[in-house]
């Protein structure tokens, strides 16, 4: 059922009634993101990335960003972080995440993690375009003794789109110091080949996309051994994202890839909850 409305200038467009719905949630989502980070509404959870070699160990994790929201409930990253990115907040909120993953990471070494646990954090484009950003970074490893190979930062194409000359720099100043560099939802985007071409990285992490149906998709397989082998090339590892189950970790496993990250190894949490004894 749509309206139909005719404009002033004759053409008629026809819209969705939920469209006017979806149209003010996000003025409300609006209102309610902007003061969402001095009224401390955030927070983070930490999913593993295990080895599918040996004894399956872990120690890497994924740093993502969770927003409770007194009026909205829980909203997803997937809805407000492009908003965040749009009104600005990315920058206060990336400064934020920055310095709250160094202080979990710091104490979960303290309770006995290995002190090279390499720790994930998103990075949005915008924030790497702040001239800032490197020495932003490493004085927060600083300040939490943390090392650079403490810390790994996963790049979306998006980075390509800038103009600004200040990414390359600041990314080898970061890589200088040990950080390194993994390219997230590879394959998902147009210029995901370029990006291999123009950007410096450490690692490739292959979109969930195809990673979900590769027991019974002959071209999702495809797309990975073919990412697998770029990876090879570059010498750098791949991880799979989106692991649901056994098979597909096995799977995945016998095609080569070497680290793994899904449900199956276990869900986001916050850093409290995982016990030093990670991996399975
Ligand atoms: P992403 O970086 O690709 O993160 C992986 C997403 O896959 C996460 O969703 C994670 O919870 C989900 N996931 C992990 N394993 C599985 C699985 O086995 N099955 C399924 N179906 N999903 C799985 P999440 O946390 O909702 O984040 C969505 C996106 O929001 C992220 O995608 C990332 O692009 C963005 N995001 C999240 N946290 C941050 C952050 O701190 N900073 C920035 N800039 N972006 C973030
Ligand atoms: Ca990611
Ligand atoms: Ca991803
Ligand atoms: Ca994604």
């Amino acid at each position: 059922l749509h309206h139909a409305r005719t404009e002033g200038n004759g053409v008629v467009t026809r819209f969705a009634p939920e469209m006017h719905e979806v149209g003010l949630r996000n003025v409300e989502l609006h209102e309610e993101l902007s003061h969402a980070l001095e009224r401390d509404e955030f927070h983070l959870v930490m999913q593993p990335i295990v080895s599918l070699a040996g004894e399956g160990e872990c120690l890497e994790g994924e740093c993502l960003v969770r927003w409770n929201s007194p009026t909205l409930g829980f909203v997803p990253p997937d809805r407000f972080i492009a908003l965040a990115e749009q009104t600005g907040l990315i920058i206060p909120l990336g400064y934020w995440i920055i310095e709250t993953a160094c202080r979990e990471l710091a104490d979960f070494i303290a309770r006995g993690a290995p002190d090279n646990f390499k720790l994930h954090i998103n990075i949005s484009p915008l924030q790497l375009q702040q001239d800032d950003f490197a020495e932003g970074l490493l004085g927060c490893l600083e300040r939490h003794n943390l090392q650079g190979k403490n810390i790994c930062i996963e790049l979306t194409e998006g980075v390509l789109l800038d103009d600004s000359t200040s990414v390359l720099p600041q990314l080898n100043t970061l890589r200088s110091a040990g950080v390194t560099v993994s390219l997230d939802d590879f394959g998902s985007g147009y210029s995901s080949l370029s990006y291999l071409h123009s950007l410096p990285f450490d690692q490739l992490k292959i979109d969930r996309q195809f990673v979900s149906d590769i027991l019974e998709d002959r071209r999702s397989e495809s797309v990975i051994a073919s990412v697998l082998s770029l990876a090879n090339s570059f010498k750098v590892p791949l991880v799979a994202e989106g692991i649901e189950n056994q098979e597909t970790g096995e799977k995945l496993r016998r095609m080569g890839c070497v680290l793994a990250q899904g449900y199956h190894y276990g869900r986001p949490q916050p850093f409290k909850n995982w016990t030093v004894k990670l991996g399975v």
